[in-house]
């Protein structure tokens, strides 16, 4: 039986949702956060390409990616995207996996190909989407039908706030008229066309003495099988059994809730008739903020700070996700050095389902340096003079004056030195130095 996908959704949030998304994909990499790991050498960067991810992406940023572009490219949502969506259930079974990550990270794809040509290769796409969210109700799913999941766009101030939004969505519920027969009672009848199976099989000669068999759908019932005649179907819904039908259904966005939190809407999905509907499952999906970044329930944020401020102390104010102004005050004396951690405890994220209790807030602190040449050099002596003695070395005839160089660390660079280096040990210097037992 064809199980209509029905649903859409028709609030102006998603589509923001998906603008946003095309702009920047999940790339929430900081550039000198505590967690640091720098570029990391990979042989290639196609499947990490695939996702929207850095080579250095955490497991979750790899989740939430494949979450996001799972979502989008789902064949209920874009029928056309089949491949896409294949490709990207691909990638992130690799990708999810540390084993096979690693195996990918070194050796690339074609190391990946090798690596599974003894077990059966890549998982089906729909089973790593059901995995992914919560099916686990494939033996249920045969009597019901199928789950339909949305993503809900959310921002931090949301998620801290807590709030209700309201979705409208398209779905199938059983035509009232007919009662999903289709038709008056008794005028259903078996599909002569395919003889009730829902199937046509075509011969078709595809070169001399060979013949091809294809299968389609039955075009007289569309696979339903059964067909009631034009004079006796419903006007209401035209025999279909179902209609089309707005609802809007409000999903409360509770204080704590998480990136990736699902919210169930039991029953509310497609209904057919002799099905018992699935469920509308809400994904909750973050929107990066400017200033906070949530771990768990702690917030870490960035502040940047001058080096007077660094060396002589100061007062900062932070707005806080409900609008409030905190002061936070470094006594003179003290030095905050750059990169240094600082926290206020109770003002991180609510814990879901606990909301009085907060978690920390974390900030990490950038000193700004002055620029070359912002002070007078005759004044420098001065301010020597303040600051701890510098460290004198001695330069004799034996060393060696070289010349110091700005350096960027991209990702480019570092590649094509990585390569030369490769290309180097393949070389004429194997084998020259071969170590034998
Ligand atoms: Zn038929
Ligand atoms: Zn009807």
């Amino acid at each position: 039986m064809a199980r209509g996908g029905g649903q859409s959704w028709t609030s102006a949030e998603s589509e923001a949702a998906a603008a946003a998304e095309a702009e920047q994909p999940a790339e929430m990499a900081e550039e000198t956060g505590p967690k640091e790991q720098g570029d990391k050498m990979v042989k290639e960067t196609h499947y990490y390409d695939i996702l929207g991810v850095k080579p250095s992406a955490s497991p979750e940023e790899i989740k939430k990616a494949y979450r996001r572009l799972a979502l989008k490219f789902h064949p209920d949502k874009n029928p056309d995207e089949g491949d896409k969506f294949k490709l990207i259930s691909q990638v992130y079974e690799v990708l999810s996996d540390p084993k096979k990550r690693d195996i990918y990270d070194q050796g690339g794809e074609q190391a990946i190909k090798e690596g599974t040509s003894g077990s059966p290769g890549f998982s089906s796409p729909m089973d790593i989407f059901d995995m992914f969210f919560g099916g686990g109700a494939r033996m249920a799913r045969d009597r019901r039908g199928k789950n339909v999941v949305h993503q809900l766009s959310v921002t931090l101030e949301d998620l801290y706030n807590g709030t209700t939004k309201k979705l409208s969505l398209q779905k199938n519920v059983i035509c009232e008229k007919c009662e999903g027969v289709g038709g008056k009672k008794g005028s259903v009848e078996k599909c002569l066309l395919c003889k009730g199976r829902g199937t046509q099989v075509h011969i078709q000669q595809i070169g001399p003495g060979m013949v091809q068999q294809i299968q389609t759908v039955c075009v007289e019932c569309k696979g339903q099988g059964e067909c009631i005649s034009p004079k006796d179907r419903c006007e209401s819904c035209q025999g279909a059994k179902v209609v089309h039908e707005k609802k809007v259904i409000e999903v409360h966005v509770e204080k704590g809730m998480k990136d990736g939190q699902k919210i169930l809407f039991h029953g509310e999905g497609d209904q057919e008739p002799d099905l018992e509907p699935g469920d509308v499952i809400i994904v909750l999906d973050l929107e990066e903020h400017s200033v906070f970044q949530r771990r768990g329930h702690d917030l870490l944020m960035k502040m940047i700070i001058l080096l007077s401020e660094a060396l002589c102390g100061f007062k900062k104010t932070i707005q806080t996700l409900d609008r409030r102004i905190l002061v936070i005050t470094s006594k003179s004396g003290e030095v905050v050095k750059h990169g240094d951690l600082k926290c206020v405890r109770g003002e991180g994220m609510p814990i879901y389902k606990t909301p009085l209790e907060k978690g920390t807030l974390i900030i990490q602190f950038q000193v700004a340096f002055p620029k070359n040449h912002w002070l007078v050099l005759d004044k420098l002596p001065q301010l020597e003079a303040l600051l701890p003695p510098r460290q004198k070395v001695r330069v004799s005839e034996d060393m060696e004056q070289v010349d110091l160089q700005e350096f960027s660390p991209t990702e480019h660079s570092w590649r094509q030195h990585r390569e030369a280096y490769e290309e180097d040990e393949d070389g004429p210097r194997a084998g020259v130095q071969c170590q034998t037992a």
